[in-house]
């Protein structure tokens, strides 16, 4: 393998034909701004021919001066190169169809046809100053002469790195390392591009890095067709820990951009999702977690804090006394030795009981044993929002603290934004609280569902998680995050 593998970010293009997914410009930029800080070498923005809009995107994108290269999908058309040209693009990515399946049925033309369209549409491309990456579509379904005869009349027009796709992600390891490394007799700088559809493309990327490709084409949390492309931040990981060579990307920042793409595309991961998954650094049995807090190595291939990600411990059967310790230590709380002895004690009886124990249960078990009596300094005295589709949601909140009435209003993106806005903006002369965290859950079916809402709340080094389960949404908000406020009043006044 290269020391140094270079890296082609296609989350916005290919990423974005996630079938369901469609991404604003506005969003596009964000996440070309975190991509550029990640340290990707190019970011493909977009296919500028698609509409308006996307070229609206991509110059966005452009006219933000990236350290990366930035990238326009290009057809061999004139019309979609001129296109990319408008948008101020380094480079386009030429996308050629070249398996017969693909030219005799998309395109219903002859090879040579296609082969010249490809020469004329590099030769145009550089003419006008631009990086050319050429790209086979298709290219595992292609017999390896066609391939190797339309990659080098390209090189030959100028091209300056050749892509050979896999895009039905027919490919395994063993075929990858093969087909890839006939490819890089060639001799030019070489990408590889794979699909998902058996699970294989990171393993199938690894491959075609072993036999000679230096640049790979990769999404954020793998997003992309079907069932998505290569995943950045598993490829990047076994590059990086299991290979140990090295990519220009800042993997501590992996967990954050790969949050940033899971809210704004709305495709939300799966639990154990490799690197960036909910469960990636999660601990449950005993023994696992017990050995993780005396040394992590025991249970984790790599640090936590090496992808931006935290480990967690999770409370089921298999919990142990020293988890549930540190996850109180957590909340900058102090118990005794017969203390915990006794949380620990009620903490395995729910969990026995097939209850799944949440931080909200450790949280009321740990009050109830410290006897802390939650003194009622905060009541809701009245509530108020507007929201509809032409006035921005509004709230106004009265609360009687202390005693002393004081009323607030606030507005936000949605009502229970403003609520909890109008709420914070009544307690800042008595706590400074902040919202690290907002949860809700609808417990039933319908829209007249419980709604379960779970909020961390924080002020100065105190973490405190609170609860309310109610019909209404936003009442079930500001219930839990007056309940979270008087536990943080309550312990403040005793200190
Ligand atoms: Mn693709």
């Amino acid at each position: 393998m290269h020391d140094n593998i270079k890296i082609f970010d296609t989350t916005l293009r290919d990423g974005e034909q996630t079938p369901g997914v469609l991404i604003t410009s506005n969003e596009k930029l964000k996440i070309a701004l975190k991509l550029d800080e990640l340290g990707v070498d190019v970011v493909e923005a977009g296919s500028a021919i698609t509409s308006k809009d996307e070229q609206q995107s991509i110059k966005l994108i452009t006219e933000n001066n990236l350290n990366a290269e930035i990238c326009s999908f290009a057809r061999p058309l004139k019309v979609d190169i001129d296109t990319a040209i408008d948008c101020g693009v380094d480079s386009v990515n030429l996308v050629i169809p070249s398996s017969d399946l693909h030219i005799d049925f998309k395109l219903q033309k002859s090879r040579p046809e296609v082969e010249k369209m490809a020469v004329d549409a590099v030769e145009y491309a550089k003419d006008h100053g631009l990086i050319v990456e050429l790209s086979a579509e298709d290219s595992t379904r292609t017999s390896i002469d066609d391939l190797k005869s339309l990659f080098i009349k390209t090189i030959d027009a100028g091209a300056d790195r050749i892509c050979p796709c896999d895009t039905v992600g027919i490919l395994t390891p063993e075929r990858s390392y093969e087909f890839y490394g006939e490819l890089a007799k060639l001799n030019v700088p070489m990408s590889v591009h794979c699909h998902n559809d058996f699970g294989l493309a990171v393993a199938n990327t690894l491959a075609a890095l072993n036999a000679g490709a230096n640049q790979a084409h990769v999404t954020i949390n793998g997003l992309g067709e079907r069932a998505g492309n290569t995943s950045s931040e598993e490829l990047i990981m076994a590059i990086d820990t299991l290979y140990h060579k090295k990519t220009n990307i800042k993997t501590e920042l992996f967990y954050e951009i790969s949050q940033l793409v899971e809210n704004i595309s709305g495709v939300v991961l799966q639990s154990n999702k490799a690197i960036v998954g909910k469960n990636a650094f999660a601990h449950e049995s005993g023994i696992h977690a017990d050995g993780v807090l005396k040394k992590s190595e025991t249970y984790e291939p790599m640090k936590p804090e090496k992808v931006g990600h935290r480990r967690r411990f999770i409370l089921g059967k298999h919990v142990g006394k020293h988890v549930i310790h540190e996850k109180i230590k957590e909340t900058n709380t102090e118990v005794t030795d017969a203390q915990l002895n006794e949380i620990f004690k009620r903490i395995k009886a729910l969990s026995d009981m097939g209850k799944t124990v949440t931080d909200v249960d450790l949280q009321a078990t740990v009050d109830d044993i410290l006897a802390i009596d939650i003194e009622n300094s905060l009541k809701l005295q009245e509530y108020t929002s507007v929201s509809g589709n032409k006035l921005t949601p509004t709230a106004s909140v009265k609360l009687s603290i202390n005693n002393k009435e004081k009323i607030e209003a606030g507005v936000g993106v949605g009502p229970v934004d403003a609520a909890l806005e109008a709420i914070r903006k009544c307690l800042v002369d008595v706590a400074d609280i902040s919202l690290e965290e907002y949860h809700v859950d609808a417990i039933t079916g319908g829209t007249d569902a419980l709604i379960d809402v779970v909020v961390k709340l924080k002020c100065d080094d105190k973490i405190i998680t609170s609860r309310s389960t109610q019909p209404d949404i936003i009442m079930a908000s500001v219930d839990a995050y007056l309940k979270g406020a008087n536990k943080i009043i309550t312990d403040k006044k005793r200190r």
